[in-house]
């Protein structure tokens, strides 16, 4: 799937940019173009491979290039005047040749918080073709004001998107780690997932052809129908080349009880994979029961991977969410380990957001308090106790 992926803020920027590097590196071709907006032009040039003509400034006249603050009203302010500078940066691409749009941001701040939301309007106003989000929610320890922006935030991405993939920070912040080297690592998890689903189906030169392919048009019917997705991912390592079910695969598994072992290890390896993504970390922690649409991607070498693995894994999806529509398909690539990557779209029982709306209200109650209760304390300080005293004017 060949996607136009527009960063705004420093988190989206940076997740965009890191996009482009695992194109490069592993020749997926998923990013057919790529665009950072920002109110702070240090993070505009802090990104390292997004094009220089593909950085878009925004705010200039409210904020000089220092960024919003945390302040997503503003962001959405300084997004919606300026609409047209993003604009002109997307007419520079070819959005003909691109199949959908995917706009990410750190739901937590200002800049992206509240711009990206109001790009995603825009864009479906303009363009047929579907309107991803990518949101990221804040660590639990980034405070009060962090949670009511991605609360807010939240609710108005996912009603301007055509889905809205969310990942957790909270759920895969390492204790210990410097707060850049984190987000390095978290980064680099981020795109591996929507890598592998996304990637599937785009065949590069030299690249093998899938046996069950997985085409844009099928993330695309497991998109629809909006709401909130979230990605499970398991991996294993294996040698490249060196059998796995290779004769079997050639033979149909008729060969001999070689074969026969290989086929029926290379089908556990599959089913335990598809398990461990769904019953793992997720990239939102949610209940899977009750997902309305899912999309399982099998990638790896060719050899390592098989019809009925991934029909039994398609199979236990469908009974474990419920679902009547489990996608599926495998993604053979040269790499020395198969992965299961599944998208689960449209899920409801999400405990993290109910929760973060629960501290986001109380954040925003406190912030209420703290601002009337700071009134009053100015004004007991600067009028006198009698009123004796005449302001000049
Ligand atoms: P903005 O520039 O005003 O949009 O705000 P930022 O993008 O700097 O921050 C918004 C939120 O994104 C923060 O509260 C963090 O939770 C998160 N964040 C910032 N940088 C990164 C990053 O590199 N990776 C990830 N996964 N999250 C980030």
């Amino acid at each position: 799937m060949k996607l136009a992926m527009i960063g705004f803020g420093q988190a989206g920027g940076k997740i965009v940019d890191r996009f482009l590097d695992y194109d490069d590196r592993t020749n997926s071709g998923i990013v057919r173009a790529a665009i950072a907006v920002n109110s702070a032009k240090a993070d505009l040039m802090g990104l390292e491979n997004i094009p220089q003509e593909n950085r878009v400034l925004i705010g200039q006249a409210r904020v000089k290039g220092h960024g919003v603050g945390a302040d997503n009203e503003l962001g959405a302010e300084v997004a919606e005047e300026d609409i047209d500078e993003v604009q002109n940066a997307i007419d520079a691409i070819p959005t003909h040749e691109v199949d959908a749009f995917l706009v990410v941001a750190g739901m937590g701040g200002g800049t992206g918080s509240g711009g990206a939301p109001v790009l995603a309007k825009h864009l479906k106003r303009i363009y047929t073709i579907p309107v991803y989000g990518l949101g990221v929610l804040p660590g639990t320890d980034e405070g009060g004001i962090y949670t009511l922006n991605a609360a807010r935030s939240f609710q108005t991405f996912v009603r301007e998107v055509d889905n809205l993939l969310v990942f957790d920070n909270d759920s895969w912040r390492q204790t210990g780690e410097s707060v850049e080297g984190g987000y390095e690592q978290i980064n680099e998890e981020i795109v591996r997932r929507f890598g592998i689903l996304f990637g599937a189906g785009e065949v590069g030169d030299g690249q093998e052809v899938a046996e069950s392919v997985v085409d844009s048009s099928e993330i695309i019917n497991t998109l629809s129908g909006g709401g909130v997705s979230t990605v499970g991912f398991a991996s294993e390592e294996v040698d490249l080349n060196t059998g796995g079910g290779l004769l079997s695969r050639f033979t149909g598994g008729d060969g001999g009880a070689d074969d026969n072992l290989d086929a029926a290890n290379t089908t556990n390896r599959i089913t335990s994979l598809v398990r461990k993504a769904a019953l793992g970390r997720l990239t939102l922690p949610c209940e899977i029961e009750g997902t309305e649409r899912a999309l399982l991607v099998l990638s790896g070498p060719s050899e390592y991977l098989n019809r009925k693995g991934i029909e039994r894994g398609r199979k236990w999806l469908e009974e474990e969410t419920g679902s009547m529509e489990v996608r599926g398909g495998d993604f053979p690539r040269q790499e020395p380990e198969v992965a299961a990557a599944i998208l689960l779209s449209g899920v409801t029982n999400v405990p993290r957001i109910k929760r973060l709306q629960q501290v986001a209200i109380e954040a925003q109650d406190n912030i209420e308090d703290i601002q009337q209760e700071s009134e009053e304390n100015l004004e007991s300080l600067v009028e006198d106790d009698e009123d004796e005293l005449e302001p000049l004017f």
